[in-house]
């Protein structure tokens, strides 16, 4: 009998709160193909792990006006402590990679990386380390169907190829073959260092029969709670917004949904396992399908008594978009115990020319009606999208000052331009159409448009942006209303 394959998965995505919802998927399908698998978990080896979001101190809002700050006279130490962070946090960390080293002296018969983009430095050393044992590497992650972005990342060292598209049903074949020394190219969505690729696969329809999750490799007591990570559908059912690079991205391009029953089983099945019964639904917009947003809604506790649970929505303008009061009150009964938004900003023009599909009134009346519903109401915003002016953040100010007392987080970022979206498309188009922006170039190794946003050095507009940070901070400082807090931090 042929021996199975010894794979080791590399999770560099070292979070604080739950397992990765992408390596426990990609260990599935390994092991039901009868695979030895070996996950390398950087929290298992008391690396820190990184905090998505937390109850405010001082310390943090110091660092965000440094962060946000758009005075001219500070460009230089900005930028320079910009860099600074970045280079630690994507550093390879020594912990990481002495475990490396010892999961590869055990000579596994491939290494699996799956990666975000600032694990480039951290990947350059593991495949030097791979190299030298003679393992071969394959690299994938959720932009790797960029094709810009691709190209920088084929000089990973020691790399055998990077893969661009989802590949819960390939991968165990890819492996074998790739073991094997296979040419991989019958494959789709292969790109090898020497420039040779296969053509991009189109996205996976159908998400039926895909395996449960297997987190059992994770470090569950390292975890503040156990939170179980799902997901019901892949993509966004709107997928317009002209910033976001969700919907461009390996697994998030077009919108398909599973069906609510099996994703119940599943569901279930991680409750039993686990031995919780609090989940985080990972969906881009859990409400794209309103069948399965009230699938779960009115089943979750039928199926899991007890059940708590956080999602996110999109306040889009469907007739029906799920979201309704009443909606909202049987989300709630149901468990679901925080909600997350894009509410972006509050001026109806800035909305628009981000093509967010979202009215204002339409966000300020879900907000009060999710508060009342007593769900614990979190929102993403953005501050410096081109076009922003002076007058659209005064709006913001006013929107978040009549909401302040509803709100229990604000995840506040700046605009970041990224390969693939429709900004880039447009910008590179017709770069006029963007007059304040200027000094303008990509980045495709980190996916990043570098440029510099002139509006944003007025006086008035720097006024207005610490109004901005002021009460996003007075926000964020309070702790999650009651009953909420055991979700704290997973958004
Ligand atoms: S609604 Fe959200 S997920 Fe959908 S396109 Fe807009 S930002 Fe992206």
């Amino acid at each position: 009998m042929t021996p199975s394959p010894k794979v080791l998965v590399v999770d560099l995505n070292n979070f604080a709160s739950y397992p990765t919802l992408a390596i426990g998927s990609l260990v599935a399908s390994l092991r039901n193909a009868e695979m030895d698998v070996t996950v390398l978990c950087p929290l298992s080896h008391d690396v820190p792990a990184m905090v998505r979001e937390r109850q405010e101190g001082w310390k943090d809002q110091l660092q965000r006006w440094v962060f946000f700050s758009t005075n001219p006279a500070l460009n230089w130490s900005r930028h320079g402590v910009r860099a600074l962070r970045s280079w630690w946090i994507s550093r390879p960390h020594p912990r990481v990679m002495q475990e490396v080293t010892c999961a590869l002296e055990k000579k596994p018969d491939i290494v699996l990386l799956s990666v975000y983009l600032n694990h480039y430095p951290s990947c350059v050393e593991i495949g030097k380390l791979a190299a030298k044992h003679g393992i071969p590497v394959l690299l994938g992650g959720p932009v790797f169907n960029i094709e810009l972005i691709t190209k920088e990342w084929l000089r990973v060292p020691g790399l055998t190829a990077l893969i661009g598209g989802e590949v819960d049903r390939t991968l165990p074949d890819l492996v074998r073959d790739t073991i094997a020394g296979k040419d991989l190219l019958k494959y789709e969505g292969v790109f090898y260092p020497d420039g040779r690729r296969s053509p991009t696969p189109a996205p996976l329809k159908d998400l039926s029969s895909l395996p449960v999750p297997d987190f059992t490799d994770f470090p569950w007591g390292a975890y503040p709670g156990r939170v179980i990570p799902a997901m019901a559908g892949r993509g966004c059912s709107w997928g317009r917004c002209k910033f976001c690079a969700d919907v461009y991205t390996a697994n998030g391009r077009t919108f398909r949904t599973r069906a609510v029953t099996p994703m119940l089983d599943e569901l279930v099945e991680l409750s039993k396992r686990h031995k919780s019964k609090n989940f985080i639904l990972l969906d881009i917009k859990l409400n794209s399908d309103v069948r399965m947003w009230r699938g779960l809604i009115e089943n979750f506790q039928n199926r899991i008594p007890g059940a708590g649970w956080v999602a996110t929505v999109h306040v889009d303008q469907r007739p029906d978009n799920g979201l309704s009061k009443e909606d909202l009150l049987a989300a709630r009964q149901s468990g679901l115990m925080r909600i997350n938004f894009g509410l972006e900003s509050g001026s109806q023009a800035l909305l628009d020319k981000m093509d967010k599909g979202c009215k204002v009134e339409s966000n300020s009346r879900f907000i009060t009606d999710a508060y009342d519903a007593g769900l614990s109401v979190r929102v993403s915003m953005m501050q410096g999208y081109p076009g922003e002016t002076t007058e659209d953040l005064q709006m913001t100010v006013k929107f978040l000052q009549e909401h302040r007392p509803q709100l229990d987080r604000i995840r506040l970022s700046q605009f970041k331009a990224i390969p693939g979206t429709r900004f880039q498309e447009e910008f590179d188009r017709d770069p006029q159409s963007y007059p304040d922006v200027s000094r303008f170039s990509w980045d495709y190794r980190d996916a990043r448009g570098k440029f510099r946003y002139n509006t944003a050095s007025s006086r008035k507009y720097r006024r207005a942006k610490r109004q901005l940070l002021s009460i996003v901070h007075s926000i964020n400082k309070r702790p999650l209303r009651p009953g909420a807090e055991e979700f704290d931090g997973l958004m």
